[in-house]
């Protein structure tokens, strides 16, 4: 059986696939060496260039996930980095290389935990690990897809417990429960070219565009509550006008994100924006994209076991919010699951010289074998 300190071996070896979404390069046929001589049902539910594994143990309810992902986001500028990215180089105490916090420690801890159940009494229910290969790309054909192809064969999901890093200043000193949605509009706004010195014969695209997104981005959606921060509107990129001086530009475009909770739908901050735009007589035309609905799992059985795993290993009560962008949890809450993401610290996650606390590899193993436990 594997012990809690064969995690760090596993991560080193993740570390080495140069997993760049939606590459796994070879993470997950090693997981599924690792954990063959406990034989899994095993699902390979891959769509167009993505790897979703899915292994599973016992069977009817209640049903647990532990969802993760290999893939990485790219290693950024190679000179910045103060050793090869894709090498796990020890220093101070720290492990660094990319995807170390996000989310191989994970990984690699529920692969150690999965073992130490199974040498165990017989599970009562069912256990799947699913890790995608397409979480940091556009997340198409990766949890979207696989997840219900998943419950179709092996049944609902009661509990999904998500590796991504959550913690902030200690390990698990906050997990989350939730995630807010996130809404993007690509807006045009269409008025009259002209001469500047003639302005009555044009109509200025830019001066009917701005008041309107200096309204929207002032106003205030909500003043959040316990579970969600205040929702946010950002204004990312604003273009207009071709650079010379004498001529009123005919045509304004602006990018905007909102993160909202679930106070609010798509179709709410929808309408909103169309009424402060036409309140401003701007002729407007919006490409809305939605990346995920926000959702909050209740205080459920999983919650419970979380927090005594927490407990258990003496680390302080965590803090429990849904702060971050979003994550596949998107996919799993709307399946009718409990949903909570428990990870290492997130400090250095998508940055040169990610890295994780050694110490706290082992430490999470330990979490996640103790949340099996108490489930199944
Ligand atoms: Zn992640």
């Amino acid at each position: 059986m594997m012990k809690a300190s064969d995690t760090r071996a596993i991560l080193d070896a993740l570390i080495r696939c140069r997993s760049l979404t939606p590459d796994d390069a070879g993470c997950q046929p090693q997981i599924v060496d690792l954990l063959a001589h406990r034989s899994p049902q095993h699902l390979q539910l891959d769509y167009g260039n993505t790897r979703n594994l899915c292994l599973s143990w016992g069977q009817g309810s209640p049903h647990l996930l532990l969802l993760g992902h290999s893939d990485v986001v790219p290693a950024g500028p190679l000179d910045d980095w103060d050793s090869d990215p894709f090498e796990p180089h020890e220093r101070d105490g720290q492990l660094y290389g990319r995807g170390a916090a996000d989310m191989k420690a994970s990984l690699a801890a529920m692969v150690t935990a999965i073992d130490q159940r199974l040498g165990g009494d017989p599970l009562k229910g069912r256990l799947t690990l699913m890790i995608t290969s397409d979480e940091e790309g556009d997340a198409f054909d990766g949890v979207q897809r696989a997840a219900p192809a998943m419950v179709e064969q092996l049944g609902d999901i009661d509990y999904c417990l998500i590796g991504e890093p959550s913690s902030k200043h200690e390990l698990a000193d906050t997990i989350r429960v939730g995630r807010r949605g996130s809404l993007t509009g690509r807006l045009r706004a269409t008025g009259k070219q002209g001469h500047v010195a003639y302005p009555a014969l044009a109509d200025n695209a830019i001066h009917r565009l701005l008041p309107a997104l200096d309204e929207l981005a002032g106003h205030v959606w909500d003043q959040g509550s316990d579970q969600f921060p205040p929702s946010t509107f950002q204004i990312v990129q604003f273009l207009a006008g071709d650079g010379t001086s004498n001529v009123i530009p005919g045509q304004a475009d602006a990018l905007f994100n909102i993160r909202y909770s679930t106070a609010h739908t798509e179709q709410s901050i929808q309408q909103h924006v169309d009424e402060v735009l036409s309140r401003h007589q701007v002729n407007a035309s919006i490409d809305w994209h939605l990346s995920g609905r926000p959702f909050y799992s209740e205080p459920g059985p999983l919650r419970d076991a979380v927090l005594q795993a927490i407990d258990y290993t003496g680390l302080k009560p965590p803090v429990c919010n849904t702060a971050g962008g979003t994550s596949d949890g998107r996919f799993i809450a709307p399946l009718g699951a409990e949903v909570i993401e428990l990870g290492p610290i997130n400090a250095s996650i998508h940055q040169v010289n990610e890295h994780v606390r050694i110490t706290d590899v082992d430490r999470l193993a330990e979490l996640y074998t103790r949340i099996i436990q108490q489930l199944l």
